[in-house]
């Protein structure tokens, strides 16, 4: 059992609208274990959309259309697929009445155009959508599904998750497909494999991908079985492989992000950060805070741009940023310092670094960037050469940071 998407609208044609409808159905799909090997995407023309439906519904059992049920002239789909699969279109009182007391609730008559709304196809069933006026349709034809949701993103997560994902996780009990995924960080991808040393034995269990990221090298895999449970069986199978070869790289499982992990260790031993930080102009403490109840452990950060600041906010001494640049090893050490002793952590974090694209030297190129870390014992600064490329250099440090700071916590740094 497979499934396609097939994505309606012209402003997704010339990038107006990010697809993200189709990565979050993908997500979704992919959670409870059903397969969505194609994504289709079309402009709102009737011919387009007959020839993606003849395509998807040749090599998938499930299609999920979305868009284009809009009460507008240029919202075709609902007509074009109820005649795709030989129906008409019937007024639906109860509908137009629900539609009504929609726009009446939120303060507005109905306008005369939604009214287009309650006629719907006899040849589907009907998936309700109580956070707007599209209604959700189910067309089944010889074995196969074809759902067709509004294009609105709120819309269509409402009926995939009330209806569709209902009974899709009915259909594919007995052929379920489900992916893990396994986060490390601090090995390069090559180092990773070569670590992992036999990867054909993992491979008995399912397929297995590297997803390199800035914060390290995601492990994915893929694990069709029969059952649940039967995947479960591979699963821990699998796991019990990878952590023999590669435990020490391992910070989470899953999607938790670093600095949620960090967080973690940190709440658990009651101990604190605080964050300095140059090139990465917050970024780090933006990462901390994003996670919920950051506040047990994230005390605060300064962003110190400017020398002046290194040497107001942080104590970072003047001698310093003229002996050896703001760039270095010396200022990174010390702004590590400032920040714990002024803010009062148990872990004082700094990151300095030329970000780019200006502002390179032969001695100091764009991509140079220096991390700081005070802890309790020792106060250290590493050097490290990223990239060309500001956005990458100001991920990468702020990733890097928190890798330093995961592993000082697990006492192998
Ligand atoms: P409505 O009932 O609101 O008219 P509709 O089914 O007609 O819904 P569209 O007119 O196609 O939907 O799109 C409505 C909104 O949803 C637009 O802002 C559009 O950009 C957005 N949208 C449509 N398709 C997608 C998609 N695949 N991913 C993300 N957003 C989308
Ligand atoms: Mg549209």
């Amino acid at each position: 059992m497979n499934a396609c998407v097939i994505s309606i609208g012209n402003e997704l044609l010339i990038g107006q609208t990010i697809n993200t409808n189709a990565a979050w159905i993908g997500q979704k799909l992919s959670d409870i274990g059903l397969l969505l090997d194609t994504v289709i995407t079309v402009g709102d023309e009737a011919q387009a959309i007959v020839e993606a439906l003849d395509a998807a519904l040749a090599k998938h059992t499930v299609a999920i259309v979305t868009g284009g049920l809009g009460p507008t002239h240029d919202d075709i789909t609902k007509k074009v697929i109820t005649d795709y699969f030989g129906g008409k279109l019937v007024f639906h009182q109860p509908v137009l009445d629900k539609i009504k007391s929609y726009f009446e609730a939120r303060g507005y008559q109905m306008p005369a155009n939604n009214e287009g709304q309650a006629w719907l196809p006899d040849n589907a069933e009907i998936l309700p959508n109580k956070v707007g006026s599209a209604q959700g349709m189910l067309f089944r034809k010889n074995e196969k599904y074809c759902f067709v949701l509004p294009g609105v993103p709120r819309e269509m997560k409402y009926i995939m998750e009330t209806s569709i994902l209902p009974i899709l996780r009915e259909q594919i009990r007995d052929q379920v497909i489900l992916h893990y995924t396994w986060r490390t960080a601090g090995v390069p991808e090559s180092v990773l494999a070569e670590k992992l040393d036999n990867v054909a034995e993992i491979e008995q269990h399912g397929r297995l991908a590297f997803l390199p990221k800035y914060t390290g090298v995601d492990l994915r895999l893929t694990i069709k079985a029969g059952t649940i449970q039967n995947v479960e069986t591979h699963r821990r199978a699998a796991d019990q492989h990878i952590r023999a070869k590669v435990d020490k790289y391992i910070y989470g499982t899953g999607d938790i992000p670093l600095e949620q992990v960090v967080g973690e260790i940190l709440r658990s031993r009651k101990q604190t950060v605080a964050v300095a930080e140059s090139c990465t102009g917050g970024l780090i403490c933006h990462k901390m805070t994003s996670i919920a109840g950051s506040s047990d452990y994230f005390l605060g950060g300064m962003i110190t741009y400017s020398n002046d600041q290194k040497i107001k906010a942080l104590g970072v001494s003047e001698a310093t940023l003229v002996a050896h640049g703001a760039v270095s090893e010396q200022t990174a050490v010390e702004m590590a310092s400032g920040v714990r002793h002024r803010v009062d952590a148990d872990y004082g974090l700094s990151v300095t670094g030329i970000a780019g694209p200006g502002g390179g030297t032969a001695e100091k190129p764009v991509g140079l960037v220096y991390i700081g870390l005070a802890t309790p014992t020792e106060t250290r600064a590493h050097r490290y050469m990223f990239a060309n490329d500001r956005e990458i250099n100001q991920e990468r440090s702020a990733a890097t940071a928190l890798l330093l700071l995961f592993k000082a916590l697990k006492g192998d740094g």
